[in-house]
């Protein structure tokens, strides 16, 4: 057992200010008690004195792609549709290396790590189609970083231009045909896939790694292959990545091929319920807020990725008063340009205050605090599990040091948490009992030579992404007509600025 004596607790849902005193307790990957004195006659394997430090639950970033932790600052600020043709060209040949993605995913979960985030829900993606191998260097990274991970699978199975409205008509006949050729995978390959990763990775690790599901977007994959991930996420009781309404294009889709919001369309097919992680939910309508509230699902809220592409900004307050759970996301390092949870903290606490001039409505410090810990167990289907610091819950928490800067003078803990921290004051970082982080360094990763292996991988990166933006350079006047030609579309209400 494990003793953490005299920290000040802060309890993320609890009101603006509430933090107390308390000593907690762990027995394996387990808190057992907070606040309790300490039975007599234990000889605690290690006591951790916590005097003049805050301990909070472990940050949980509750929407991320691990697959551009390589590409901080590779593309430009343009819109989604845009962006992911440089991101991920469609046209595009070859692979990164299976010793990559282990880089890539040990090199996010040390940044995360060091900043107090100790859970991540991972949207993974494969370029240009998802392997056992490169599947399991991600999941092989995230077991030795010590980092709690629920990963998925990302990867659509429709043909580019179907993801798109007026492309297919826009497109001249030999870039449309090159699509057509481009390898697909069917339900069937992908269904195999996941059978196989929920076989050997779900529940790994004494339950730290664990499998969801993801179709990456409605309008990206069939519905039958849609509908079978949603089963899947019944039964094994785990979460399913969806994408919904990030973008006003996307809305514009919906009214065009289906006649309806994309929200509607996955109520309409069975698939929006308590275990959907809605991902963005920002061109949505009172109607999709009344169908993602009666639905139980969580909103995965990623402000900064939104600034970053220009997305437009989540009606966080009409979200909240319908009672729809919240999580904080950094998105993608190529969309952030960075893996700052913290930023995204702030930011989700003072962007929503320049969208309604009634200052009552705006966001607290303890909803955001919330979002960022809680908001993400619930994304994870792990509420009560991780997110809080109670007994019987897992032991993931982070002890802050009072006396930075960030923190000097500590006026309001729960506000200079939001607006203050930038992660410089985490000392220790325990993840399921474990201690990862120990006076602001890592134990179970070597940061040195880390970075210097990520380096030279990034030069083979770059390289490819040179390569592949020839295609994207070819492709980038049609996408540009039909995000023009989607602006022409009125939607009846506006999510920017
Ligand atoms: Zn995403």
């Amino acid at each position: 057992m494990i003793i953490v004596r005299n920290a000040e607790v802060v309890i993320p849902g609890e009101g603006p200010s509430a933090s107390r005193k308390a000593d907690i307790i762990i027995d394996g990957d387990k808190i057992v008690s907070v606040g309790e004195p300490a039975p007599a006659g234990i000889d605690f394997e290690r006591e951790i004195d916590a005097s003049g430090m805050l301990a909070i639950p472990g940050l949980i970033n509750g929407h991320f792609h691990s697959s551009a932790n390589l590409l901080k600052g590779t593309v430009a600020n343009m819109p989604l549709e845009l962006f992911m043709l440089y991101e991920v060209p469609p046209l595009m040949e070859g692979r990164n290396s299976t010793r990559s993605a282990y880089v890539r995913t040990m090199l996010g979960a040390a940044e995360m790590l060091k900043q107090g985030v100790t859970a991540v829900h991972d949207d993974a993606f494969y370029v240009p189609t998802p392997t056992g191998d490169e599947i399991n260097a991600v999941m092989e990274a995230y077991r030795d970083s010590g980092m709690r991970a629920t990963v998925s699978i990302d990867h659509p199975n429709v043909v580019e231009y179907a993801k798109y409205p007026y492309l297919e008509d826009i497109l001249p006949p030999e870039l449309r045909h090159a699509m057509d050729k481009a390898p697909l995978m069917s339900e069937a390959e992908l269904l195999a896939i996941y059978g196989w990763f929920l076989k050997t990775w779900h529940r790994a690790e004494g339950g730290r790694l664990r499998v969801a599901m993801s179709c990456s977007a409605p309008q990206r994959v069939t519905v039958n292959y849609l509908q079978a991930l949603s089963e899947l996420s019944r039964q094994h009781n785990i979460p399913h990545n969806i994408h919904l309404l990030e973008t006003r294009q996307q809305r514009v889709f919906g009214i065009e091929k289906l006649g309806k919001s994309l929200i509607e369309y996955v109520r309409d097919v069975g698939v929006l319920d308590r275990r959907t992680l809605a991902i963005h939910a920002i061109w949505i309508d009172d109607r999709d807020v009344e169908f993602l509230a009666e639905s139980g699902c969580t909103v995965a809220h990623n402000p900064v990725c939104n600034l970053k592409i220009g997305s437009g900004i989540m009606p966080f307050r009409k979200l909240r008063n319908a009672g729809v759970p919240i999580a904080l996301g950094t998105d993608e390092a190529i969309a952030d340009d960075g893996i700052n949870f913290w930023t995204v903290l702030k930011v989700a606490g003072l962007i929503h205050n320049v969208t309604d001039p009634e200052y009552r409505q705006w966001p607290r410090e303890d909803e955001i605090l919330e979002a960022a810990t809680m908001g993400g167990a619930r994304g994870m289907v792990q509420e009560g599990e991780i997110g809080v610091l109670a007994a019987g819950a897992q032991a993931d928490l982070v002890l802050l040091d009072k006396k930075t800067l960030a923190l000097t003078p500590l006026n309001n803990i729960k506000r200079q948490l939001v607006y203050c921290e930038s992660g410089s004051s985490v000392r220790t970082v325990m993840v399921a009992g474990k201690v990862v982080v120990e006076n602001g360094r890592l134990l179970s990763i070597d940061e040195k030579a880390l970075k210097a292996e990520a380096q030279e991988l990034a030069a083979e990166a770059a390289r490819y992404h040179e390569a592949s933006s020839v295609g994207a350079d070819r492709l980038e006047p049609y996408y540009r007509d039909m995000y023009l030609r989607s602006l022409r579309r009125d939607v009846g209400f506006s999510r920017w600025a």
